[in-house]
Parts: C-alpha cells; sequence; structure tokens
C-alpha cells in the first residue's frame, strides 16, 4: 500500500518553518499476525511536538532526521490480522503524520463514534481533556468558591481546564488569550467570568483588575511572563498546575519568572505533571467529562485543518496561536 508521511527534514532552532518537514511515500506492507493496518483519519498536533523536533532528553524520545513524526491519530481498521479488531473499527493510537500505519492490534485503542465524533478522541475525550481535568482536580486541587486562572485559555487544554472549574464549582475563573475574538468566545460561550488578551499589556494589572483579592489556583499553559504575573497574584497556600510553557518552546533564551522567592513567603505549591503518567484516572475523567458533554454541560472546539499535506501548516499555526479549541488535521 502507498502512503505518504511527513518526516522531520532538520532539527528547527527556534521557530520550526515548512524547510523542518518533507512529504515522502512509502510503501506499507499488510499487516502480520496480531497486527493491523489502519487508515487514519484525523491525527493531532501538539505543542509538545516541538519539544521533540529538538535532540534532547525528555519523557518521551525526541524525532529522529529523515524518519515520520509521529503522535495522536485516529484511524479506521482497513485489513486485520487480528482477532480482537475487525475491518471498519475506528481506533486511536499514536502514528499519526501518514495516510496509513502499521500497528500492533494490542498498541491501539477501539474508539465508540457514536458516542462522540472520531477527532474527539483527540480533543474534549483524549489527551487534553485528561489534562486539563488532572490540572485542575488533581493537581491543583482546586475548591469549591476558589478563584482560578487559566492561561491558553482557548486552546485545547485551557478551554476545557475553565470549564471543568466552573463545573467544580469555582468561584470566579479567569482566562487569557491572544486575540480580541478569543477573549470575546472564552466569556460568551465558554462561561469564563472574565478574560483578557495578554497581547494588550503586562498580565500582574489585568489580574489585579479582574481578581482584585488575588487568585488560588493558576493552571499555566504558557510560562514566562503569565507564570511570573500569577506567582504575585496568588493567594497564601495557592496551587500552581505547572502543565505547559509554550511562549517558551521556540526561544532560544527562555525567560523564566524572578519571584520564586514568594513561593516560600506565600506558601505555594507549583506542582508540575505528566498526563501519562495517570493513565488510571482515564475512567473516572471519561466518566465525569463524558457525562458532561453529553448534558451538554462542556462545549469543546475543533479547528480542523484538511488534508495530511498541510500538517506543517496546522503545526505551525497552532504555535502561533490560529486556533480555538484543538487543532486537528483531517487526513481522510
Ligand atoms: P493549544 O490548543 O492551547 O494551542 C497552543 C496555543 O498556545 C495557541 O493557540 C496560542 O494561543 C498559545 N500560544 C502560543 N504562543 C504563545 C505565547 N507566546 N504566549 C501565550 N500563549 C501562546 O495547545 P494544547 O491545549 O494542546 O496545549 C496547551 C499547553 O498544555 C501547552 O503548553 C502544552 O505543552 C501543554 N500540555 C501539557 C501536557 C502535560 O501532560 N503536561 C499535555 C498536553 C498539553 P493564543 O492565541 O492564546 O496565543
Amino acid at each position: 500500500m502507498k502512503s505518504l508521511e511527513i518526516h522531520l527534514a532538520s532539527r528547527p532552532v527556534g521557530w520550526p518553518t515548512a524547510e523542518t518537514f518533507r512529504q515522502v511515500e512509502v510503501d506499507v506492507p499488510g499487516p502480520g499476525d496480531g497486527q493491523v493496518l489502519v487508515r487514519n483519519l484525523f491525527m493531532s498536533v501538539d505543542p509538545a511536538m516541538r519539544g521533540r523536533m529538538n535532540d534532547a532528553k525528555s519523557y518521551v524520545p525526541p524525532f529522529q532526521v529523515d524518519e515520520a513524526l509521529s503522535g495522536g491519530a485516529v484511524g479506521e481498521v482497513v485489513e486485520s490480522g487480528s482477532d480482537q479488531l475487525v475491518p471498519g473499527d475506528v481506533v486511536l493510537h499514536w502514528l499519526g503524520w501518514r495516510q496509513y500505519a502499521l500497528l500492533e492490534a494490542k498498541s491501539v485503542r477501539k474508539i465508540d463514534t457514536t458516542v462522540a465524533p472520531a477527532s474527539a478522541y483527540l480533543g474534549v475525550l483524549g489527551m487534553p481533556g485528561l489534562t486539563a481535568y488532572l490540572g485542575i482536580i488533581d493537581i491543583a486541587q482546586m475548591k469549591p468558591g476558589e478563584t482560578v486562572f487559566v492561561s491558553g485559555a482557548a486552546g485545547a487544554v485551557g478551554s476545557l481546564a475553565g470549564q471543568i472549574a466552573k463545573l467544580r464549582g469555582a468561584g470566579r475563573v479567569i482566562g487569557s488569550a491572544g486575540s480580541a475574538e478569543k477573549v470575546k468566545h472564552l466569556t460568551e460561550d465558554l462561561g469564563f467570568d472574565a478574560a483578557f488578551n495578554y497581547k494588550d499589556g503586562p498580565t500582574r494589572p489585568q489580574l489585579k483588575r479582574l481578581a482584585p483579592d488575588g487568585i488560588d489556583v493558576y493552571f499555566d499553559n504558557v510560562g514566562g511572563e503569565q507564570l511570573e504575573a500569577s506567582i504575585a497574584a496568588l493567594n497564601r497556600f495557592g496551587r500552581v498546575a505547572m502543565c505547559g510553557a509554550i511562549s517558551q518552546y521556540n526561544e532560544t533564551e527562555p525567560v523564566g519568572p524572578r519571584n520564586l522567592s514568594l513561593i516560600i513567603t506565600k506558601r505555594l505549591t507549583l506542582r508540575g505533571f505528566i498526563v501519562l503518567d495517570h493513565n488510571d484516572r482515564q475512567a473516572a475523567f471519561v466518566e465525569e467529562v463524558g457525562g458532561w458533554l453529553r448534558e451538554g454541560k462542556v462545549k469543546s472546539e475543533e479547528t480542523v485543518v484538511e488534508g495530511l499535506e498541510h500538517a506543517p501548516d496546522a503545526f505551525l499555526g497552532m504555535l502561533r496561536g490560529e486556533n480555538v479549541g484543538k487543532m486537528v488535521v483531517k487526513i481522510a
């Protein structure tokens, strides 16, 4: 079977460009015993993929130059060498960035597309949704009545983190995002109590204005200046779910908060987490967030880019903030 794949052409220094990627045609063999051949329907582009383009040790191995990129995808089984899966089954797996994927049947998860569309398993019902759920509930241990600030709030993780905080009884939820349209979307569509455009000026005065009594929880998707301002705005015994630092991923000279001594004086907890460590929370997440989704209490937006050949544009667009909600690529 002929298949197109997107390879890493070279390791970017600073911002990736079109030259970072190369489209390659390959032959994919039919499935052997215990394997399935999957035609990909949707793939995810994630900020963490930027980190994997560097030749650096992290919690997942780096991508290799001249090899296919990988990442979350959903696809339809077209040929099966396994008695567990039949053609037509839709599965979630980790071989995105290609049209066809040859996979061990035991490494994929069958999904139910009568419950939600296939792409939802890359967003609200998938890894970003679980990340938002863990960050608010387990990591920040948000309590009802608390004031919560979420950065990157119009993206996949942030939009859900804010909504989950509200549904779990937050007193006030404030979001930040990078355009006036996104700010409006947060307060008018997603139920945030207040929101601001972080590109309009420094974060500290915005938080003083929107949370005059301080914040209790900060869900950090961006790091840098917004993290420093949040440390300053946090109340005593405040907690930070350290989820991501996208403002730093393309920086050759990253900047960090200069006010870490406030962690001591205000008895703050800043806790990093990686979603992959928390599979034990998957069932609780699906039950609670899946329930809210069915009841229409959670809204999940998607920005869909059509065509595998445009996957690099989708990835670069996501890094630039062109997505509202989860950025996915429709492959077939
Ligand atoms: P998003 O859907 O939020 O897309 C990324 C967004 O980041 C863009 O839309 C853009 O929105 C924003 N952004 C880009 N540059 C900057 C900047 N300089 N300052 C502030 N915001 C910026 O992505 P995800 O929801 O998938 O991921 C959000 C964060 O969560 C990332 O940091 C990611 O690494 C992290 N993450 C962590 C996981 C974990 O296990 N810890 C798992 C999954 C994600 P805007 O227009 O608002 O600028």
